[in-house]
């Protein structure tokens, strides 16, 4: 599974690691599951065997993870042209099973790639932390990284970095970029509000070049409290400076503690698709995307998912009324929210990703 994507947010996906188990609610209906089952059965004796198994009738993950043969490791070497890279759509590459030598041949294989954007979204956001932070991972990674460049004879020009030279092999001419690597996005998944307090003060304290946050599936009101201000007083000693409090844009560091103030560089919303979807109250939704506005975070409207709210299905004032009444008739097709608002389940293509009336497509401007 590699190749052309559908996602609205990249361009391709590439799954060096394959597998994983579901962790919170926004896995319930995991959409990596159902394929991964299909390609075991399509490709019987591929690395995708054992990942999944049918209970109840339905396919689950079994837990197991499994590194991709080398073809599929080294893919993005491959592609001449830069692309926008959803790593791992078929796993999670922080999954507890998945051991640190396999996501150090990831990340060497990204930072040979510099003229792709590769997207790393996790729910494991501790673990994605502890790794990104521990000093001995630029060096393993890089030194693999060497490696592969030796042995694939690749013609190596990155962004000079001269504090990594002593990675390379005598005799070779591989200058590595920086680190963390200046296209590697990292980002974690939160569909509610617990997840995001668990998971967004690791995201933020990863060293990372864009930090990013999808809401999808989108299952509750989700509030982004302070992880979007630059106005607030040090979240570590809380010193307010002359200017009242005021940290520039991101990664300020207090002149008093040192913390770093890093931020939310980019969200991602979206409902549910597929069978057993969950409906998305369109307020929630809008929520984000005004605190995005008022913060000047880009804000990426992906679906409604499979239901779709009034305004969607009908041009008019009665729209909700109007799926009142098919609720009547069919209730299955129409989910009521406790505020009185009626969804439609009229499916992912026909509900579309139009909110208030047009696309949000904001996207992190690329640093250098
Ligand atoms: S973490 Fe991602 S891939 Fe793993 S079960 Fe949950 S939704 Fe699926």
């Amino acid at each position: 599974m590699a190749g052309k994507s559908k996602i609205e947010w990249c361009t391709d996906t590439w799954n060096p690691i394959v597998g994983c188990s579901v962790t919170s609610p926004g896995c319930t209906n995991c959409y990596a599951m159902s394929m991964a089952r299909r390609i075991e059965a399509m490709q019987p004796g591929s690395h995708y065997a054992g990942t999944t198994q049918v209970v109840k009738g339905n396919p689950v993950w079994t837990g197991k993870v499994a590194l991709a043969p080398e073809h599929i490791l080294t893919q993005p070497l491959s592609w001449r042209r830069g692309r926008k890279i959803f790593v791992n759509s078929m796993g999670d590459l922080f999954h507890e099973d998945v051991t640190d030598e396999w996501i150090d041949c990831v990340f060497a294989v990204m930072a040979l790639a510099p003229h792709h954007t590769f997207q790393v979204l996790t729910k494991r956001a501790a673990r994605m932390r502890a790794y990104m932070s521990d000093p001995s991972v630029v060096r393993r990674v890089y030194e693999l990284a060497c490696d592969m460049a030796v042995a694939m004879r690749l013609a190596v020009v990155l962004i000079a970095d001269p504090a990594h030279d002593k990675f390379a092999p005598p005799g070779v001419r591989i200058r590595l970029g920086l680190w963390p690597l200046p296209k590697v996005w990292l980002g974690v998944s939160a569909e509610d509000q617990r997840r995001a307090d668990e998971r967004v003060p690791d995201l933020l304290a990863t060293p990372a070049a864009v930090r990013f946050v999808s809401a999808e599936p989108l299952l509750g009101q989700l509030v982004f409290r302070q992880w979007l201000s630059f106005d607030q007083p040090c979240r570590g000693c809380g010193y307010a400076g002359a200017l009242g409090g005021a940290f520039p844009r991101r990664d300020a560091q207090c002149p008093r503690c040192g913390i770093i103030h890093t931020t939310i560089d980019w969200i991602i919303v979206g409902g549910e698709s597929g069978p057993g979807a969950r409906p998305m109250h369109p307020d929630w939704a809008r929520a984000i995307r005004d605190r995005c506005a008022t913060a000047g975070v880009p804000f990426f409207f992906k679906q409604w998912g499979e239901w779709a709210p009034p305004s969607v299905l009908f041009a008019d004032t009665l729209a909700n009324c109007r799926l009142q009444a098919r609720a009547e008739a069919n209730p299955s097709l129409v989910h009521v929210f406790p505020d009185g608002l009626n969804m439609g389940r009229i499916g992912k293509r026909s509900a579309g990703r139009l909110l208030d009336g047009r696309e949000h497509n904001g996207m992190p401007e690329m640093r250098s």
